[in-house]
């Protein structure tokens, strides 16, 4: 599954599952831009580059901010061309009931994880049309598919990432572009670290594997989904979670 001199972004690259996909596309030949949210976030994806032999390097992105997204892409376009895949990883929890939930807990929310997929997806693309390759990939989750009580705005941000793929798979097509989810079930990063033991083993009671995932088991689906070896899979949400929503 060679991705030899791809230009890659990665959303959220500094820390998890963002990482490990950053890691993993770099492993496989790719030019990967992993963004963090501060300077020196993006620092230390750049060091963690070099000591792994990935071409590349960290930027400082905030997925929120328009201005942010436009300085990245012209950094990009700069230093190494067109991005030629996008994986929209960052994303964020801000969990209340909905009938105490506040605008803001939603927002941040509805933005973070859905509207910046809109914004840098739209951004990549037309690179993508003019070379007639591309591959957008999209982080959702388990929870976009079955619900979880206090996170209706995450679910509903979930599950519009995968809508999206589907329709925007169907508009760029034919230009040799796909467009997919993964939908990852719980992952052993720092998301889940803040969960109570109690909530931990009632999770692990719904999950067949009888384990959390690795990060590095979402990074090998989306490098799959990059690759060459998966040119005819488009507008598809793929799971991986242990068995745990069937
Ligand atoms: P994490 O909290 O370790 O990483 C989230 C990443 O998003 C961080 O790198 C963070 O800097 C970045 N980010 C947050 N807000 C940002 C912003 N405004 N601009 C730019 N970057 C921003 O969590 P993770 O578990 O690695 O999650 C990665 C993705 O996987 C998320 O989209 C998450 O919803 C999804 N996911 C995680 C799990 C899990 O169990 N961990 C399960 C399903 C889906």
């Amino acid at each position: 599954m060679s991705l030899e001199g791809k230009i890659a972004i990665v959303t959220g690259g500094s820390r998890g599952i963002g990482a490990a996909i950053a890691d993993g596309l770099g492993e496989a030949g790719a030019i990967v831009i992993g963004t963090a949210t501060s300077e020196s976030g993006a620092a230390a994806i750049s060091e963690r580059f070099a000591s792994k032999n990935i071409q590349g390097m960290g930027q400082p992105l905030n997925v929120t901010d328009a201005d942010s997204v436009a300085a990245l892409m012209s950094v990009v376009s700069e230093k190494y061309g067109a991005p030629q895949i996008l994986v929209n990883n960052a994303g964020i929890t801000n969990d209340n009931l909905l009938m105490r939930m506040s605008d803001e807990e939603w927002f941040d929310v509805i933005n973070t994880n859905l509207s910046a997929v809109y914004r840098l997806s739209k951004a990549c693309l037309r690179g993508m049309m003019k070379a007639r390759w591309g591959r957008i990939v999209n982080i959702s989750s388990v929870v976009g598919q079955m619900g979880n009580a206090g996170q209706s705005n995450y679910a509903a941000t979930k599950a519009g990432v995968m809508g999206f793929a589907r329709s925007l798979a169907k508009e760029v097509g034919s230009r040799n572009i796909t467009v997919n989810s993964v939908a990852p079930g719980f992952i052993d990063t720092d998301m889940t670290k803040v969960l109570s033991e109690d909530q931990k083993t009632m999770m692990l009671s719904a999950i067949p594997l009888a384990r959390l995932g690795q990060p590095e088991e979402i990074a090998s689906v989306v490098k799959f989904l990059c690759s060459d070896d998966a040119a005819y899979i488009t507008g598809e949400t793929l799971h991986v979670n242990g068995g745990m929503y069937m």
